[in-house]
């Protein structure tokens, strides 16, 4: 429990806080699970977990870094007894703004969190139970709705993975976000297989094509006015750095 990996982006002024709570999820390829390490770093070959920190020593690494947000991710920090307790103190101490990146199976209404972006995996039951393990996708759209009203920033993430959760299933999502605001910012990224960083077995999935994922946000762009993807051949703007 607790956070397990430390990153850090000096022109974003980003703090990114991975946590190893558990999940009530179990998704194909749970990129927390196949790559614990942020994907974002150079070196891509590393992909041990290190020992958690308390609280007081993720303090002690923060301290010299001049940052203004953090990010709160990895497997559920939801899930976490850690998370709110270090988003509080965290606001306290270094007045950040605290994002929250979730499967959104719980609700979170808390001060300290400034924004919260929702994995929404799928819409369809069927795919969602199939993907996630639980067979409830209402409940996240329902706790999407709730985060909605709370007014806090709010904005939304899906996978793209060809042949499981494909255009039709992510247009369906855009669908629903846009029935709520179409202004909303959603992104969608391309799938990375199993195998790719380490040595789990080849991955029955691929990744999507640039064309596929291309496809896919002109899909979504007919409901919603902010759409971005992230896949294998977008360029990073910036620098990630390892804290621990
Ligand atoms: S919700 Fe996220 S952490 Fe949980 S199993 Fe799915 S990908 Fe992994």
């Amino acid at each position: 429990m607790g956070a397990y990996h430390i990153t850090y982006s000096p022109e974003l002024k980003e703090v990114c806080l991975h946590f190893d709570a558990g999940c009530q999820f179990r998704c194909h390829g749970c990129i927390a699970r196949y790559h614990p390490r942020d994907c974002h770093l150079e070196e891509k070959h590393k992909q041990d977990e290190n020992k958690s920190l308390s609280i007081k020593e993720v303090v002690a690494y923060l301290e010299p870094l001049d940052f203004k947000k953090t990010i709160f991710l990895g497997r559920e920090p939801t899930m976490d007894p850690d998370f709110l307790p270090l988003a509080r103190t965290l606001k306290e101490k270094f007045s950040t703004h605290n994002i929250l990146l979730t499967n959104g199976y719980k609700y979170i209404t808390e001060k300290a969190i400034n924004e919260v972006c929702v994995g929404i995996k799928a819409i369809t039951k069927e795919i969602f139970r199939r993907f996630t393990g639980q067979d409830k996708p209402e409940k996240v759209l329902e706790n999407f709705k709730k985060h909605y009203n709370s007014c806090i920033v709010l904005r939304t993430e899906s996978i793209l993975i060809p042949g499981y959760i494909d255009k039709d299933e992510i247009e369906k999502i855009a669908g629903f976000i846009a029935s709520i605001d179409s202004a909303i910012p959603y992104r969608i990224d391309g799938y990375i297989p199993t195998g790719v960083y380490s040595s789990d077995k080849i991955d029955i999935f691929r990744r999507p094509t640039e064309d596929e994922m291309r496809k896919v946000k002109e899909a979504a762009q007919k409901y919603l006015k902010n759409v971005s993807i992230l896949h294998q051949g977008t360029q990073l703007k910036y620098k990630v750095n390892e804290i621990y």
